[in-house]
């Protein structure tokens, strides 16, 4: 059975679900878990019973007692003052009304039923003015309480309740410490708190119609009292044992001898296994959420785990969003089909207003789809507009970078290697172009020619995604190839099946090109590293008698002329790059978050693409970097002077440490890294993340030692190219000779 029906399945009657927010921030998306969950609970009582309410309280009496950064130096003032009495940022309203606006949004968008009531209102109103009489006259009982639970003993002077200051209009800075029967007497104090600092005044007032207010758990009970609440249910944190809950209980229970309402704990969401913070950056926002997932999709998320379990939710990098789609589509024909009643209880109960049934087409193809020219027609046809919307973003911020592609305008260079028999499947499947429509049937097709040509499917439809979108994988190539117009993959088939000789030659050009090192006293590539990277080529170079500045003219305007050429450049362009994207496989494999270390290629030209500009290090390392850019190539260079050769690329040995440039203390390695390393120990982390300080280029350094990285995608003939054009660099701004060249191939 449903978790919702099997936990009410007992109860009649007049229900009061109840629920509180404090609108004082953005709303990470567990915050929304509370809104649906109570929302749920409610459409199960009302099918059982006509007489039930749901309410939401945005509790903007309570006083601002931490801000958002954004806001932390202009809003510091308002510390202490009451959400409702502080000026939107926005200017439209209150503190309160500028974040509950958004909290309205999402809850209208989520098909939320609920009533929603401004705590302050209340209090101004009146509502909880006998609640306030009764805790006030009955304040022993709430010391009581209090003493039980905290194991301390609370003064006569201790009372259940703050005024507003009518000095400061502080209310985080009250202290009640008399009531007699009609007035407090008040004290406004400056150390009360360490967040807000009171005036210094006293006096007297009545403590009703919004001139004072409870702390939150007498505040809780007394909301209990007022409305009569019968369900309210809470984040796991105020639902421990002798927590916020248990102390409102009690209050409740010895003050208006009541019984609290009916309650459960429901858990967080996890990002790595950490409770979701917006504060701490940790998750998404529930705006975020609500751009990647349908609202039918947030509301299933939301209640498909038993809500007193962690659910794990990071979608960066992951397939956990088209997983959650999938399994939407699961519950979807449990529903229609007559499946599992649980399943299907559970899609009904994430529907907003009417039943819709969600398109078949999976949400992992929709992602391929929107990344396809010309697909706008097949997924109007589906009924997927709002799909694509969502799937749109996913690719954007959230898919791992294997299922990107783009198609290429210009011949991807995996392309030119292709052999005689794939350009003969590519001359025939272009043959055949014209007269396909259906991809089903033109998926086989494709996959008999490549059957005849002695391939296998995977090996059929590489060649295809090489030509097209530069990757030995990709989306269903029929699918893909009927979305591009048939004369350009004509053109781009044919061409590449007509590049034979020409292309041949080229290839074995270049090889013989290579200038290959071959010298172990200079550097040499472990055996492991030769072993897991096939494609490593490493290029080296020695420059003796260089002289380096902090600047120079002319240095500065090619590097002004080059951030001008990268104008528009945007982060995910980046991620479209196949040298970059070798460097992410590569950190990958190296157990790396490339999001929280960058390859170097990466690193200097996403600062370009949020247009932070670029280093100024010294005229070599300015020079060189520029190679970096141009080529996305990676490389460093070091003082030849302090490296004790013979240099080596390997693994590093657990524990291994080295003394980053710039740090003060030393950083280990994993045994999955890898690093250039000479007698001394290593001088680079994660190849070309950061470099160690004791071997760095500063303006004493006279000879200089060179590596460029090749790996996966990144060729022998591009490192070369690399190579030769920092040496080339360097020299024009250092002068020099150039000693030793040469590329290091597995
Ligand atoms: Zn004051």
């Amino acid at each position: 059975m449903f978790w919702g029906d099997k936990l009410l399945q007992n109860r009649s009657g007049r229900e009061f679900v109840n629920d509180g927010w404090t609108p004082s921030g953005i709303v990470h998306m567990g915050g929304l878990k509370g809104p649906v969950i109570h929302d749920v609970l409610a459409k199960v009582l009302k099918e059982k019973n006509k007489e039930v309410t749901n309410n939401l309280s945005f509790d903007d009496f309570d006083p601002i007692d931490g801000l958002p950064q954004t806001l932390a130096e202009s809003y510091k003032d308002y510390m202490g003052i009451p959400i409702c009495m502080v000026p939107s940022p926005d200017g439209k309203g209150t503190f309160g009304d500028f974040y509950g606006r958004k909290m309205r949004e999402m809850i209208a968008a989520l098909g939320i039923d609920v009533t929603i009531y401004l705590a302050s209102e209340n209090y101004k109103k009146g509502l909880y003015n006998d609640g306030i009489k009764t805790m006030l006259d009955n304040v022993k009982k709430v010391r009581k309480v209090y003493e039980e639970m905290y194991k301390k003993s609370l003064k006569d002077d201790w009372y259940p309740l703050q005024v507003i200051c009518p000095q400061c209009n502080k209310l985080g800075t009250t202290k009640v410490i008399n009531w007699d029967g009609k007035e407090v007497e008040f004290v406004c104090l400056p150390n009360l708190v360490t967040w807000a600092k009171g005036c210094g005044t006293t006096g007297k007032m009545s403590p009703f119609n919004g001139n004072a207010k409870l702390p939150w758990k007498p505040e809780w009970s007394i909301k209990w009292s007022t409305f009569q609440v019968t369900i309210e249910w809470s984040g796991k944190d105020h639902m421990s044992k002798g927590g916020s809950f248990e102390i409102a209980a009690n209050i409740l229970k010895a003050v208006f001898d009541q019984e609290a309402p009916m309650a459960q704990a429901y858990e967080f969401f996890l990002w790595n296994g950490k409770k979701m913070s917006s504060s701490k950056g940790l998750g998404l926002t529930g705006e975020e959420l609500l751009k990647v997932l349908s609202p039918q999709i947030a509301r299933f998320l939301m209640i498909k785990t038993e809500p007193n379990k962690a659910v794990e939710f990071n979608p960066v990098g992951t397939d956990i969003i088209p997983k959650l789609y999938d399994d939407y589509q699961k519950t979807a024909d449990a529903y229609f089909n007559n499946g599992d009643e649980d399943l299907a209880r559970v899609f009904e109960l994430s529907q907003i207003g009417e039943v819709q049934r969600p398109s078949e087409i999976r949400f992992s193809v929709l992602a391929q789809w929107v990344q396809m020219p010309n697909m706008e027609g097949a997924i109007k046809k589906e009924g997927l507009e709002e799909w694509a919307k969502y799937a749109r973003v996913w690719v954007e911020k959230y898919a791992p970078e294997s299922v990107k592609f783009l198609v290429q305008q210009e011949l991807p260079e995996e392309a030119k290697n292709l052999s005689d028999k794939q350009k003969e499947l590519l001359k025939k499947v272009a043959e055949k172009i014209e007269q396909e429509q259906d991809p089903e049937i033109f998926q086989t097709h494709i996959y008999e020619i490549g059957k005849e040509l002695g391939f296998t499917g995977k090996e059929t439809f590489a060649a295809i995604y090489k030509v097209l979108i530069g990757k030995d994988h990709g989306p269903k190539a029929a699918w893909l190839i009927l979305s591009l117009e048939k004369e350009f993959i004509k053109e781009r088939f044919e061409g590449v099946a007509n590049m034979k000789q020409e292309a041949g030659n080229k290839n074995q050009d270049s090889e013989r090109k290579i200038n290959v090192l071959n010298d172990s006293k200079i550097f040499s590539i472990a055996t492991e590293v030769r072993e897991k990277y096939p494609s490593i080529s490493v290029g080296v170079a020695v420059i003796k008698g260089v002289t380096i500045k902090e600047t120079n003219p002319d240095l500065e305007k090619e590097k002004q002329q080059l951030l001008d050429s990268l104008r528009g450049l945007t982060t995910e362009q980046l991620g479209q790059y196949p040298e970059i994207l070798a460097y992410r496989k590569l950190y990958k494999s190296m157990g790396i978050d490339w999001h929280s270390r960058r390859p170097s290629p990466e690193a200097l030209l996403r600062r370009v693409a949020l247009q932070k500009g670029l280093y100024t290090v010294n005229t070599c390392v300015d020079a060189y970097n520029l190679i970096v850019m141009k080529h996305r190539i990676s490389m460093g260079a070091f003082n030849l002077d302090t490296i004790s050769f013979p240099t080596e690329v390997r693994f590093a040995k657990e524990n291994e440490e080295l003394l980053l440039l710039g740090d003060t203390e030393l950083t280990k390695y994993t045994a999955k890294e890898l690093g250039y390393f000479d007698t001394k120990g290593g001088f680079s982390l994660d190849i070309n993340y950061r470099d160690a300080q004791r071997t760095a280029v500063t303006l004493d350094t006279k000879n200089i030692y060179l590596n460029v990285d090749g790996f996966y995608s990144v060729t022998a003939k591009q490192v070369q190219t690399s190579l030769q054009e920092s040496c080339d660099m360097i020299m024009k701004y250092c002068g020099g000779k150039l000693e030793t060249f040469g590329i290091e191939i597995a």
